[in-house]
């Protein structure tokens, strides 16, 4: 599954020295521990790939466990999601593991932790709370309920989880060190009461455990070995080694922060994400345009490609952006070798073919992949009428423009050589129709007399080809740091990121293909069926296919014409 050219990481040289030490008795368990509050994006496929390629690679496991113990955000369809396209990202990880099933043993530990003195129910208010913390350059200053005794912190908890009490009246508090130079470690809330109903645990609860108290004992409840998360917890990790120290837990995983993932162009954050589906700047969380695994994978995004990024871009520990266009091009080289070859026209321009018999129809054999046989080939029909594409045709031509103008000759893919004798205008002088003849020598596209013709054009038959509606996408943000200069990522949005035209044409071999299946319109780029789009029923309703990304990097070349 990795690919060959994958560096060695630093995780990876901590991993194989651990092992070589027999920490663990050798053993590696992973997990990835995502929140259900939202839809996975490519920042995740990081993740994703670091912990079950790590747990492959060494024989280990990898968990996909559910990081939720915060009732008021999360959501089942988000569950199932992330479910999905870890799947389909193709990893394998059987039962999905739940913070909220350690809910009972998580709060055993927080008794655990008020009997040793370590933890005491607190009543003060939030604003206090904040105000006691101190700041980064200030020391805190100790709660006046710091000092409650044992029986009386048992008595208040026991009663904040009966209910007796209302939202933020009492937490109950880890007992640290008020002026630690890390503010994480000034005695931080480990419950709160949240009188809110649980996806799983229904009315169970009306206390829930915080982010830094489930996460570093679910870990441990799961015999996790290496705990890999994003640089942000970096300065959690005092308060995660101090949790595990104080509780008598099955192991003590070990915290290894790496750089999270930014790409230029976009935004990597459920909550940046969120404004743009809420506001509705896009169509959805799944919008092609987005970097959600969802939105990806509707673009024509595969999996294999997201994972050489993945495996690419490598793991460090330095924050650092990268570039789309590497995104692009691991893409292509993907789409390249798996998607056949197709023809498409987007523009329709209608071509009438004179000295070609009215009713006839030949078959002709079109290869599917030029360097892949095992493709196979397919059979294309032509007829006196096709269509070209409007931007293959000039009235006034260059000299290098080896496309078809009045007089000119150019190859038809797969078919024949024809050459323009004709332009029918409409009333407003746009041209409409091209007439045209073609030699019947030329039967495959070569001439016999030997004759150079330059232009080889992709073309549709007008008789049977299908209607289509065609996505073009371009960047969602008009910056490459969409907030640059502290500007609000919003005002950023690329205008014209989507483009949709109508009345394309589609060779008839596209009629049944599935959803996400790549394609390749010959020129054009690789494109798939929209999978969305196209289960709207009714006849009139054409199906949609997204352009999943062009076939060269033509965004280098635009961005130096404005
Ligand atoms: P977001 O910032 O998008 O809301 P998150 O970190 O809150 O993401 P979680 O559900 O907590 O999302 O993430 C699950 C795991 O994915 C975490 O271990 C987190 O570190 C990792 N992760 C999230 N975003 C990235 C990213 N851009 N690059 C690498 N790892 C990421
Ligand atoms: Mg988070």
């Amino acid at each position: 599954m990795e690919t060959e050219d994958r560096k060695t990481h630093f995780i990876e040289s901590i991993i194989s020295e651990d092992i070589q030490n027999n920490k663990n008795n050798g053993a590696v368990v992973t997990r990835f521990p995502p929140e259900p509050n939202g839809y996975l994006h490519i920042g995740h496929a990081k993740s994703i790939c670091l912990n079950f390629n790590m747990a492959n690679r060494f024989n280990g496991r990898c968990n996909l466990r559910f990081d939720d113990s915060n009732p008021a955000k999360e959501k089942q369809v988000y569950i199932d999601s992330i479910q999905s396209a870890v799947h389909w990202l193709g990893f394998e990880f059987g039962t999905p593991f739940y913070a909220s099933d350690y809910f009972d043993r998580l709060h055993d530990f927080a008794v655990e932790l008020i009997k040793k003195g370590k933890a005491y129910v607190c009543s003060l208010s939030a604003d206090q709370i904040r105000e006691y913390r101190g700041t980064l350059t200030e020391p805190g200053k100790d709660s006046p309920y710091r000092n409650r005794s044992i029986e009386e912190n048992l008595d208040l908890f026991d009663r904040m989880k009966k209910g007796e009490f209302e939202e933020g009246e009492h937490t109950l508090r880890a007992k640290i060190d008020m002026q630690s130079p890390n503010i994480n470690m000034r005695d931080p809330i480990i419950y709160r009461v949240k009188k809110a109903p649980h996806p799983r645990t229904g009315d169970k609860w009306c206390i829930y455990p915080m982010y830094d108290f489930t996460h570093c004992l679910s870990d441990a409840l799961e015999g996790i070995t290496h705990s890999l998360c994003s640089l942000e917890f970096e300065d959690h990790r005092p308060l995660y080694d101090w949790i595990l120290d104080q509780l008598d837990t099955p192991c003590h995983p070990q915290q290894i922060e790496f750089a999270r993932m930014n790409i230029n162009y976009t935004v990597l954050s459920k909550r940046k994400l969120q404004r743009l589906v809420e506001e509705n700047h896009v169509d959805g969380w799944d919008d092609p345009r987005l970097p959600t695994l969802e939105g990806m994978r509707r673009r024509g995004y595969t999996p294999e490609a997201i994972r050489r990024f993945c495996d690419i871009i490598g793991v460090s520990k330095k924050d650092s952006r990268i570039d789309m266009g590497l995104l692009e091009s691991c893409l292509r080289d993907d789409l390249n070798e798996r998607a056949p070859r197709v023809m498409g026209v987007l523009k329709p321009l209608k071509i009438t073919i004179e000295n070609y018999p009215d009713d006839l129809t030949e078959e002709l054999t079109a290869k599917n992949h030029p360097q892949n046989d095992d493709m196979g080939t397919r059979t294309l029909t032509f007829s006196k009428n096709i269509y070209v594409e409007q931007d293959d045709f000039m009235e006034d031509p260059p000299k290098k423009f080896f496309r078809l103008g009045p007089g000119r000759e150019v190859r038809l893919r797969y078919a024949y050589l024809i050459t323009c004798t004709d332009v029918v205008k409409d009333e407003t002088g746009r041209v409409i129709e091209l007439i045209c003849t073609y030699d019947p020598q030329t039967k495959g596209g070569n001439a016999p007399d030997g004759r150079k013709v330059k232009g080889t054009i992709h073309w549709v038959n007008a008789n049977d080809c299908i209607d289509a509606n065609v996505r073009l996408y371009d960047r969602l943000f008009k910056d490459e740091n969409p907030e640059k200069d502290k500007q609000d990522f919003i005002e950023n949005l690329n205008p014209e990121s989507l483009e949709e035209l109508e009345n394309c044409k589609l060779e008839k071999s596209l009629e049944n293909i599935l959803p996400e299946k790549a394609v390749q319109f010959e020129r054009l780029g690789y494109f798939c069926l929209d999978s969305k789009a196209s289960s709207k029923t009714g006849s009139e309703q054409n199906p949609v296919f997204n352009r999943t990304v062009t076939l060269r990097d033509t965004w280098a070349k635009m961005k130096g014409r404005h």
